[in-house]
């Protein structure tokens, strides 16, 4: 069985907890070491109950406050040596450097990290096993590789970038270089992509999707759940979005 659930999803900061037997891993602290205590709290846990952070890329809403966090909780970092490379701080109290489609055990948790396309130095998103059900993160990444296709095939759960509707991106606030960049091959996913992939997978056992990563600039809510919904030919009010501000509580992907 694997309990899993996000602490916030954004570009304000981003953080997913994932438990497995009794490893317990943090997926990113896009957030402050207080913010992150104050949202930990809201599921009843603290960081002192962790087993390891992982770090899928150096942008502030992913890396945000890994290495302070680990000095002070003396926990070990997992992440790629270019993500090692191009943080600003890389003062991690333990780091251990991960390699894309290399899996690797953390004690109960075994973990695919796998590449995405995204403009950071050497960005990873991980799938996670428990032996029987298989999880797949899938977020900051500018278009849907055939790679990221295998991964999600035969998922249990997919947590999947919906940042963007590329309408309100061009006719938005931003400057045209930021549109090209969030709306670039190397940027973030837009709504249509996540109908794609799901298209393009075998959901035989897929009984968990949940919308990550929303703009809150260039998105609204039901334009994602319409897009989630059109690749899992359901009701788009049946769709889960995670927000900023309170993610999505805790799942698990134990038959109900
Ligand atoms: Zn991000
Ligand atoms: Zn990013």
């Amino acid at each position: 069985m694997i309990r899993f659930c996000s602490l916030g999803s954004g570009s304000s900061g981003n953080a997913l907890i994932v438990e497995i037997g009794s490893t317990r891993l943090l997926v990113d602290c896009g957030f402050s070491i207080q913010e992150l205590e104050r949202r930990m709290a809201r599921v009843d846990l603290a960081p002192s109950d962790l087993t390891a952070v992982l770090v899928t890329h150096e942008h502030a809403d992913h890396i945000g406050a890994a290495a302070p966090l680990s000095r002070r909780y003396d926990l070990t970092v997992f992440t790629s040596p270019g993500t090692r490379l191009a943080a600003r701080d890389d003062g991690f109290a333990h780091v251990q450097e991960i390699t894309a489609d290399a899996p690797l055990d953390i004690d109960d948790a075994w973990i695919q990290p796998f590449t995405v396309p995204h403009d950071s130095r050497e960005p990873t998103q991980f799938a996670f096993s428990d032996g029987d059900h298989r999880l797949v993160l899938m977020t900051d990444a500018g278009h849907i590789s055939p790679h990221m296709v295998e991964i999600a095939n035969g998922a249990d759960a997919l947590l999947l970038e919906c940042n963007h509707d590329p309408a309100m991106l061009a006719a938005g606030r931003y400057p045209a270089s930021l549109k090209r960049r969030i709306g670039g091959g190397y940027g973030h996913l837009p709504n249509h992509a996540a109908t794609s992939l799901l298209n393009q997978i075998d959901r035989a056992r897929l009984r968990h999707v949940v919308g990550m990563h929303l703009s809150s600039d260039n998105n609204h809510e039901e334009l994602a759940r319409q897009a989630l919904a059109a690749g899992l030919n359901c009701d788009p009010a049946e769709t889960t979005i995670a927000t900023q501000d309170t993610g999505f509580d805790w799942r698990t992907t134990a038959p109900c």
